[in-house]
């Protein structure tokens, strides 16, 4: 157990209590300043003549101090500071039996004995009750965030529910298979007993299942905000942080508390974490496993018809265990794909609105730039877009501010303070020539859209962007290699220009082997083991690498051939570029000097250097 969260409360609150404590004197002490009487210090001889002259109205007596109140302070506010002058009697003792004996009478002064209450309310009792006052508001406070806390350890009055989520279907983009699949719970949720009434039995639960930033959180609390019910949801990583036992107990509260809201939609987010396949875990973790036989009791246990939905969304729905998948629980699946073309567009469209934008600002043109991005990229690219604009002090989100968006949200922030020597420069520039001719030369390959030797942020220090003319859903093989050649292009523009090889290419190299392994493992593209699923492509959301089925000596046997496929793409771009060495030399020289070229001046350099 990491640590004892019990303790650790109790830790908390003697700081707390700690820091009341000198809050409350520390108020009290202002209070008196503010309120109490003001003292003044007069000598012993300005005293005697105050009497004489009939000044002093009034005497007290306290401790070693004697307070006058004077005639000419009378008009003075009742509330507020009398001004008190003090006269020390010290360790003179005699002054004080020769006071009482004097003849005070005669000055026409009174002893006073009772002490001002006005003057003890306001410096005592109402900051007092004051504090109180805040250190109840304070109690209540916590005890709506965190239950009772009188009684921490129990959770029993925990609250996960958002009345509302305020999201709707038209929050969510490019989903609409997803969404469709959702309206049927929207309706249930809507009027449960017409479901009854035929006898229909609702699913249970549904899951989403979808990468990263695809919008299944958004999708959940849109089916919630549409429904117009009560959003119940907690996150799989929330159950699990616990000690033994709590992540089954917040099961058990979250499905009771839903339970009186009903109609209402559980959402349990990233599920993977509690629902790990049981069989997959080399070591046992009680509490995970708590928590999942909990969760599937609770999905059990409940009538669906009541009108709770349980929705859960995963990026890993093949680590899941089994038994969350059995009919009665998760038994809906609901994919949540990467958008495509018009999805991304859709998707830019909704997280405009919120922004100002130009009137020379071309959405599809954006999506079509970005394919393979998620709809939280976009959402990211929009937002980063209208912080350029206000930094370049426009009046509108432009065009190029998306584009810079884009660029900052794949290589990231460009970083002027990385000096490059002119030779690395030079071997940068090469390098992405290389790439760029490579793919503006081969057939199967996606135009030039922009190089740029100025360093990122995430690490390059130059990079070709191509962009698709179309989305595509299927590749052939003749554009794997060719994409596999302009991969290599890099590191052959090197080899050819300067006959020196850098580390620029690792990335480069890491992605062709990769694309290439996967031609012949998953894609059966490869003569030696024509279609034999070697690698299964269930897996590929673990962490990319898919899951091997065959023996080590099939593995040996695909690293050769995948070696080949390289080893071939590589020759080509060698060629390619060898032929046309005049006018990589000379794209080169250019994008020494501008730095960045866009894909059309690339081009028309590129046709007027072949010619000659
Ligand atoms: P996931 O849960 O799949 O990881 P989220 O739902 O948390 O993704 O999405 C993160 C953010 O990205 C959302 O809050 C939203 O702003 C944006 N987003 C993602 N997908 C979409 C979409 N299809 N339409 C609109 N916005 C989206
Ligand atoms: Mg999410
Ligand atoms: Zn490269």
């Amino acid at each position: 157990m990491p640590s004892d969260p019990d303790k650790q409360q109790i830790k908390k609150r003697r700081q707390m209590t700690l820091i009341y404590v000198i809050l409350v004197l520390l108020v009290i002490t202002l209070a008196n300043t503010l309120f109490g009487p003001k003292l003044e210090k007069v000598e012993y001889s300005e005293f005697l003549k105050m009497g004489e002259s009939g000044e002093i109205k009034s005497l007290k007596f306290e401790g070693e101090r004697i307070y006058l109140t004077l005639r000419s302070d009378e008009n003075r506010s009742k509330l507020f500071p009398k001004l008190y002058y003090t006269v020390s009697i010290g360790d003179n003792e005699g002054l004080a039996r020769k006071l009482e004996t004097w003849q005070i009478d005669s000055y026409g002064a009174v002893i006073e004995n009772q002490t001002n209450i006005l003057s003890i309310i306001f410096s005592w009792v109402l900051p007092i009750a004051l504090l109180v006052g805040v250190w109840y508001f304070i109690i209540k406070m916590i005890g709506k965030k965190m239950g009772n806390p009188m009684s921490f350890g129990k959770n029993s009055e925990k609250v996960y529910a958002e009345k509302s989520t305020g999201v709707t279907f038209d929050d969510v983009a490019g989903q609409e298979e997803a969404k469709a699949a959702l309206v049927e719970i929207v309706d249930f949720l809507d009027d449960p007993t017409r479901f009854d009434a035929i006898g229909a039995k609702m699913p249970k639960g549904a899951l989403l299942v979808g990468p990263p930033g695809t919008g299944k959180t958004l999708l959940a609390r849109a089916v919630a905000g549409e429904a117009k019910v009560p959003f119940f949801s907690m996150s799989g990583s929330e159950f699990v942080q616990m000690f033994v036992g709590v992540g089954a107990s917040r099961v058990r509260d979250l499905f009771t508390q839903a339970g009186e809201k009903a109609p209402c939609i559980i959402f349990i987010d990233e599920i993977d974490a509690i629902g790990k396949s049981r069989a997959t875990q080399g070591v046992s973790n009680d509490e995970r496993e708590q928590t999942l036989n909990q969760l599937l009791a609770e999905m059990d246990g409940f009538d669906a018809n009541k009108g709770v939905v349980i929705l859960a969304a995963t990026n890993r729905p093949e680590v899941l265990d089994p038994a969350l998948l059995r009919p009665g629980r998760f038994d809906r699946r609901i994919i949540v794909e990467r958008p495509d073309l018009a999805g991304r567009e859709a998707i830019l469209k909704v997280h405009s609105h919120k922004v100002k934008m130009g009137e020379d600002v071309d959405l599809r043109d954006i999506a079509r730039t970005t394919s393979g991005a998620v709809g939280a990229d976009l959402a990211n690219i929009i937002n980063e877009a209208a912080l350029l604009a206000v930094k370049r002090k426009h009046a509108a989100v432009m065009q190029d501010d998306l584009m810079e968006a884009i660029e900052i949200s794949i290589a990231g922030q460009v970083k002027r303070d990385r000096i490059l020597s002119n030779k690395e420069k030079l071997a940068v520039s090469y390098h992405e020539t290389g790439h760029a001719m490579v793919a503006a030369l081969l057939d199967n390959t996606d135009p030039v859209h922009k190089i740029t030797i100025v360093p990122r942020t995430k690490g390059a220090l130059g990079y070709t962007m191509q962009r698709p003319t179309e989305e595509k859903y299927l590749v052939t093989k003749d554009e794997l290699l060719d994409q596999i050649a302009v991969m290599l292009g890099g590191r052959a523009a090197e080899e050819v220009a300067l006959g020196q090889i850098s580390t620029g290419a690792a990335n480069d190299i890491e992605r062709a082997t990769a694309s290439a392994r996967r031609m012949i493992s998953l894609y059966g593209m490869s003569e030696t083991f024509d279609m034999m699923a070697l690698e299964s492509a269930q897996s590929t959301y673990l962490d990319g690498r898919p899951v091997s089925t065959c023996s080590p000596d099939t593995a040996a046997k695909i690293d050769k051939e995948a070696l080949r496929i390289i080893k071939m793409q590589h020759q080509r771009a060698i060629d390619i570029l060898t032929d046309n060495k005049a006018a990589l030399d000379a794209c080169t020289k250019y994008l020494l000097e501008h730095e960045t070229i866009s894909g059309e001046a690339f081009t028309k350099l590129l046709e007027e250097k072949r010619e000659t």
